[in-house]
């Protein structure tokens, strides 16, 4: 492999957009660039390209198209499911649960929300990143409105026990919101089945554009708008409605959702060649997230001596592009609260480096990758003095 060659595994944190989504966009910006919300003749294509996009998602949730309303992106829908929920259900009480590894747009909008009089209480995780269910059971109070648990976790790829959560939640006779921003056209969704009552996800992790996303709102919640303005979304959400954005994200969905089976199993084989390779080659590694309950895609491993930061800048110089948790958390120089919530101490948290593959990762690159981190980590220990104190303490 050439070392010039550039390997992507951050598609976690984006993906490439698919030809077919990108190809699906282009005549709305030039040819049918008409509003679908006008009344003349050229509104009519616009507004059936974006019914058409409606279906696609539902179809790819097991719900009505009705369900389904357009935002821009994960974050939005995000705050949306969030403070109008909360909002809605103010007059019943202000109690709020989410889990101690929800993402940043979760976990600064429930701060605001605590900030105007909502009381937020975390959830916390196993070693794995799981919920811990036993203790969501026992933090549910008679003024508890609203419980926020992702489907996937975007940095240690854990996927949750949503059903099981759900029902756990309607038990209590509150509302259940997943944001579902990693696993939506990754694993399998039925809205039916999960039993959930609205679900976030965003078009560019998963082959559409960027600054468009989605939330399913389960019919009969009368969720109030977030944006306020014109009657777009069936009155929910105001804004002119993104008519390329809609139809790539479409696209992209009701082509990776079909392609999914043979996509997650060739993926889940290569990152547990990864994983295998991880393991049996470079010395005290901790993979982080459950081991079979993951993203297909996600490998995330912590090395105990080494600052992810250099790992990242090591590995970046010979075109391997990962990162170190969430790419938003990057630049801080806080360890993630992810990782923490699982229980790895500091040092160990700052030595993590997240693999997240996309669907056309080669064998020679994961290989090449593998190459490449391992002798990043044995360069990088070879100059601390601490794992030069460690060896000797080992008798190594
Ligand atoms: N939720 C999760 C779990 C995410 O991973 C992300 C993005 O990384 C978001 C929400 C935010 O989505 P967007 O980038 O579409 O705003």
């Amino acid at each position: 492999m050439s070392k010039m060659e550039r390997i992507y595994l951050d598609n976690a944190a984006t993906s490439r957009m698919r030809k077919e989504a990108f190809d699906a966009m282009l005549p709305y910006f030039m040819d049918e660039y008409a509003n679908p919300s006008s009344i003349h003749s050229m509104s009519k294509n616009p507004r059936a390209a974006v019914k058409k996009a409606r279906e696609q998602i539902a179809g790819c949730l097991n719900c009505e198209p009705s369900e389904i309303y357009f935002t821009s992106g994960g974050t939005e829908s995000d705050n949306w499911a969030m403070i109008s929920g909360a909002e809605m259900l103010s007059d019943k009480g202000k109690h709020i649960i989410i889990s101690s590894i929800e993402h940043h747009a979760i976990l600064e909008t429930a701060d605001y929300l605590q900030k105007r009089g909502f009381e937020i209480s975390k959830a916390p995780v196993d070693g794995d990143g799981v919920v811990r269910l036993d203790e969501l059971r026992k933090m549910f109070r008679p003024d508890t409105i609203l419980v926020a648990v992702m489907t996937a976790n975007n940095e240690i790829g854990t996927v949750e026990p949503v059903k099981e959560i759900a029902e756990i939640v309607h038990e209590h006779g509150a509302l259940f919101f997943t944001d579902a921003v990693q696993a939506f056209a990754h694993i399998p969704l039925d809205t039916k089945k999960l039993g959930v009552d609205m679900l976030s996800a965003s078009g560019h992790k998963f082959g559409g554009p960027k600054g468009i996303g989605f939330l399913y709102v389960r019919k009969g919640i009368r969720l109030p708008p977030f944006m306020h303005g014109g009657e777009q979304e069936s009155g929910r959400r105001a804004g002119t409605t993104n008519v390329p954005g809609i139809v790539g994200m479409g696209a992209a969905a009701e082509i990776s959702c079909a392609e999914m089976g043979e996509t997650g199993k060739r993926l889940t084989a290569l990152r547990n060649h990864y994983i295998e390779r991880v393991e049996k080659e470079i010395p005290y590694c901790r993979l982080n997230g459950h081991r079979t309950e993951r993203l297909p895609s996600n490998a995330n491993f912590s090395f105990r001596f080494v600052e992810g930061e250099s790992m990242l800048m090591n590995l970046g110089m010979k075109g391997v592009c990962v990162s170190t948790g969430s790419a938003c958390a990057s630049g801080s120089l806080d360890p993630s609260h992810v990782l923490l919530a699982i229980g790895l101490p500091h040092d160990i948290a700052h030595g993590s480096i997240r693999a997240s593959f996309p669907e056309d990762i080669t064998l020679e690159q994961v290989d090449y990758a593998v190459d490449c981190l391992k002798e990043t980590v044995e360069r990088i220990r070879s100059l601390s003095p601490l794992y030069d104190d460690f060896l000797k303490k080992e008798g190594a």
